[in-house]
């Protein structure tokens, strides 16, 4: 079984060298976009390819205001910012997750509350989410959620759509309304996928993505907020040194942030988007392959929830056990083809080890089961 799905991710890749988890293609206009900015000079903080790149990506996930900045990590603080946490707050998220998720939360000075995902997700899970808001938590007078030990408040719900697969999103935008708790979704892996045709980062209050070198498109660098239109306003005004626009003077109404997008890193966006659709095209192809190379082993691949269509930025398999995903592991990163297991559980790092929680089944059973597979975009003509 292991020697046969090496055979088959080299021959889907057509080489016997290494073969990573996932690289970046570059197949468009990147060379020429990013050459422009270099010869307008406008490499930095101004430039048209950050405006275009921001109007690009509203179009293509239709949202209505598309803020970008200097990574992931950057618009997830500042989303967290815009739901209105504030220090002491807790915001509710999955402790199956990549660590930005929480070190997002960590920077508003607020703690991460964890509970389970689904297993047919791998995101976080409404029932278990409103299972313990409605043993530990009340609303009080003023409409605030909080802990009844404790009366700390609750204020915003960070779900992340794992390696492309949306959540629950209806269940879960109705706990979240039940318990009035801000939705803010981490979409960083999920550029391309849609929850009931609506593409996500589209069902909260803001979400965001990313375009990390390893994510589905890359800028380099960079992250981007999906929100309305007056909120996407008061992200870039914060995103931009909360400078007020004037010809020449410094004026500065709060404390900024210097988050913005380099123009170099949106003009090799502008190419990548071009290509996405390509791209999230190929990786159908793939996984679909993989489903089908699967069929009747004892791997079981993971599959785009119903009434979702997933980016499958990441393929994955759900292993019988533990030492069937550490034999996968061994076999086959020993011969150059790379696989990787899913997280550890952000409740096992020493900074989260007395963050509250409720129980983690799915979480621990999917922590010592999934292993990703080598994802990258194919060759062209494969
Ligand atoms: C990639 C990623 C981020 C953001 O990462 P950056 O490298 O800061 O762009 C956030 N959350 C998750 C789940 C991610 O996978």
């Amino acid at each position: 079984m292991l020697d046969s799905l090496i055979r088959f991710v080299r021959d889907q890749y057509h080489t016997d060298e290494f073969i990573p988890l996932h690289a970046p293609v570059f197949r468009g206009r990147e060379r020429e976009l990013v050459v422009d900015t270099i010869d307008s000079t406008f490499v930095s903080s101004v430039g048209a390819y950050v405006d275009r790149f921001e109007k690009d990506m509203a179009a293509f996930t239709a949202s209505p205001r598309a803020v970008a900045v200097m990574n992931g990590t950057a618009a997830l603080h500042i989303a967290l910012k815009l739901a209105d946490v504030v220090p002491g707050d807790l915001v509710v998220t999955q402790s199956l997750t990549f660590v930005a998720t929480c070190n997002a939360i960590a920077y508003c000075s607020a703690e991460p509350l964890f509970v389970d995902v689904d297993r047919h997700t791998l995101g976080l899970s409404p029932t278990a989410l409103d299972a313990w808001l409605s043993e530990h938590a009340l609303i009080d007078d003023r409409g605030d959620c909080r802990t009844r030990v404790g009366h700390r408040r609750i204020r915003a719900c960070l779900p992340m759509h794992t390696f492309g697969h949306p959540v629950e999103l209806d269940a879960l935008i109705a706990v979240c309304e039940r318990w009035h708790l801000v939705l803010v979704e981490d979409a960083a892996e999920s550029l391309g996928s849609y929850y009931k045709g609506r593409h996500t980062g589209n069902f909260g209050r803001i979400g965001v993505l990313s375009f990390n070198g390893n994510k589905i498109m890359t800028t380099g660098g960079g992250g981007m907020l999906l929100t309305d239109e007056v909120i996407g306003k008061r992200a870039k005004h914060l995103t931009t040194t909360a400078k007020i626009p004037h010809p020449y003077e410094f004026v500065h109404d709060e404390v900024g942030y210097n988050y913005r997008m380099p123009n170099l890193n949106a003009a090799l966006g502008c190419a990548q988007l071009e290509q996405l659709p390509a791209f999230l095209e190929s990786k159908r192809v793939l996984a679909e392959r993989y489903i089908e190379f699967f069929k009747g082993s004892d791997l079981q691949p993971i599959v785009e929830p119903e009434g979702c269509h997933s980016n499958y930025w990441l393929n994955g398999v759900i292993c019988q056990d533990g030492a069937q995903r550490d034999a996968l592991l061994k076999s086959t990163n020993d011969a150059g083809v790379m696989t990787r297991p899913i997280w550890a559980l952000m409740t096992r790092l020493p900074l989260y080890t007395n963050a509250l929680r409720g129980p983690l089944d799915n979480a621990e059973w999917l922590e010592a089961r999934v292993v990703n597979l080598p994802s990258s975009v194919l060759p062209a003509g494969a």
